[in-house]
């Protein structure tokens, strides 16, 4: 016997017809390219995600074919995204931090036909377009008045004429929920970056997770910013989550240095902001130098890398800031573990709490998650036994685009290349990257740790751990680290410094000081490239 409930598909356009409906005059604050701050409301993006929508109509594109985009978070990208998406079409953010080689290949792999982008990337765009062999029409998110008349580049206008010229009616089509409606590519450390195809229904289904109270609890009353790219992952789900919600939407534009964060996060009485732990290592130096309070900002969710728990307890202790650290990646959507506490936690001390906060959190409703050995046998939730992660739900990928790669998926679970543990309350802990882990004298040590705590001493700014071979061991831990500026600590000093917070085998067995950690297109440090930096390296003698 089947239910006998209506079989409406889950559909981007409901999002942004219910924030029209429900919440019109709920505000979208952008700071531009152009330098002001402008503000719209989900009424005026509904109503141009529809000219958006008759705009690709007019330029003859069909369902299914890819809008690329490569651009800030700000009002144009998001009405592209329900413009592009709702209509059928499929919204391709493109990177702009990556390198345009790489922009140039992921296009064509894509067969991206239309690309808009802000006007900061009009260098990239100059220097790619003859070599993106698919794409038709470039699209300036701009007034006619700021195109540039000698680009070179073919079939640029400018994304307002465009809009403007079109109707505001417009009927969004009944597809297939299981049709596809953005897509990402990975990082790529290793080999060709990998496209992820979300669908309507996963990102739907995503949204509702990601609006949960033990998620990321978004609803009417925040007023949300997301400083997390909108080109990386969808900005973790936040536009879907917010239109759903009716949650004002603050966007940052170009401007990520923690003046321009900070000053935006107080006009805007921002309750609720996104980003990775380099992003608020920024603002937390700029409200340190300037002995700054926030009056509005409740909670934040840091993910994308591990939360040095130093930053978790100056946001919590210093500034009386949430921190929700959260663990996903682009193959989910990204939302996998979001860490809020349980009931049973309230009565811990603080500092038994925080030990709580500093793991990547428990799953939520929707993804499955297992970790096992390298016979692929499952392990405990212990919170000691780690192996590596699988997970599985209805927004983690089943394959990769074009099929790059071959099957992700082992028994219907996705090899996540994560390596972590899981405690018996569910809480998960990242260990590693199965790349990243360093393997010494038969034992494994977590570079994620030997980082947090680096990163604890006062004077350091950054820190990053990698393995360098060794021959008795297999590898030893160095601890690569970044000053503050004006602060000091030696080699030894900071070699101290662990003792007696880890084993004595897990203390790094040197500490390398450089000016800078290479930091990848999604503010994840590059680990392959600074092993490449430390290719002459020679471990100290022992
Ligand atoms: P991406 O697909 O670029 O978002 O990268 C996903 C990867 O980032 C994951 O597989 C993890 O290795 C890492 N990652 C994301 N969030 C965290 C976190 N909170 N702690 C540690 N690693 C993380």
């Amino acid at each position: 016997m089947l239910g006998l409930m209506q079989d409406q598909p889950l559909l981007i356009s409901s999002l942004i017809d219910f924030a029209q409906r429900h919440h019109a005059d709920a505000e979208i604050v952008s700071r531009r390219v152009e330098g002001d701050i402008h503000r719209s409301n989900y009424g005026l993006i509904a109503q141009r995600a529809r000219q958006v929508a008759n705009a690709l109509d007019a330029l003859g594109l069909q369902a299914g074919e890819r809008v690329a985009t490569l651009a800030w978070n700000g009002y144009r990208h998001l009405e592209a995204y329900f413009g592009v998406s709702g209509s059928g079409r499929v919204l391709h953010t493109l990177n702009p931090r990556l390198h345009p080689d790489q922009i140039v290949w992921i296009a064509n792999h894509a067969e991206d036909q239309v690309l808009c982008f802000d006007m900061t990337f009009l260098p990239i765009v100059k220097a790619i377009h003859s070599r993106c062999s698919t794409i038709q029409h470039y699209v300036a998110f701009c007034d006619a008045d700021k195109l540039p008349a000698d680009s070179g580049i073919p079939n640029l206008q400018s994304y307002e004429t465009l809009v403007r010229a079109q109707p505001a009616h417009y009927k969004w089509p009944a597809l297939d929920e299981n049709a596809a409606s953005s897509m990402c590519y990975t990082s790529g450390t290793t080999g060709h970056p990998k496209g992820v195809v979300y669908s309507h229904r996963s990102t739907v289904l995503h949204a509702f997770a990601c609006a949960m109270p033990d998620v990321l609890n978004v609803s009417a009353r925040d007023s949300v910013l997301p400083v997390v790219p909108m080109f990386h992952v969808n900005a973790w789900g936040l536009p879907y989550a917010c239109a759903m919600t009716g949650a004002k939407m603050v966007f940052p534009g170009p401007a990520m240095d923690g003046k321009s964060i900070y000053e935006l996060i107080e006009a805007e009485q921002v309750s609720f902001a996104a980003g990775v732990p380099t992003v608020w290592q920024m603002l937390l130096s700029h409200m340190g130098q300037g002995a700054l309070r926030f009056s509005s900002l409740k909670r934040t969710v840091i993910g994308g890398s591990a939360c040095p728990p130093a930053m978790l307890a100056a946001f919590n202790d210093v500034y009386g800031v949430e921190v929700l650290h959260a663990w996903g990646m682009t193959e989910m959507s990204p939302l996998g573990t979001v860490c809020t506490l349980k009931n049973k936690h309230l009565a811990l001390d603080e500092s038994e709490k925080m030990q709580v906060r500093v793991k990547q959190g428990r799953g939520m409703f929707g993804v499955d998650m297992k970790i096992v050995d390298e016979d692929g046998a499952e392990l405990p939730w212990d919170g000691k036994a780690f192996g590596d992660l699988l997970v599985r739900g209805p927004w983690v990928l089943s394959a990769y685009f074009k099929n790059e790669g071959g099957t992700p998926l082992v028994d219907g679970w996705f090899v996540t290349g994560d390596v972590a543990t899981i405690d018996p309350d569910g809480y998960l802990q990242i260990t590693d990257r199965t790349k990243d882990v360093i393997k010494s004298g038969g034992e494994w040590i977590s570079s994620i740790d030997v980082e947090n705590i680096g990163m604890a001493h006062p004077a350091v700014a950054m820190a990053a751990c990698i393995g360098m071979k060794h021959p008795k061991w297999d590898e030893r831990p160095v601890l690569v680290a970044v000053k503050k500026p004006g602060a000091e600590v030696s080699r030894d000093e900071l070699l101290a410094f662990f003792e007696g917070k880890t084993a004595k085998w897990q203390i790094p067995d040197d500490v390398i000081f450089v000016d800078a950690i290479p930091l990848g297109g999604t503010g994840k440090m590059q680990k392959t490239k600074l092993r490449d930096m430390l290719a002459n390296y020679q471990l100290p003698a022992h």
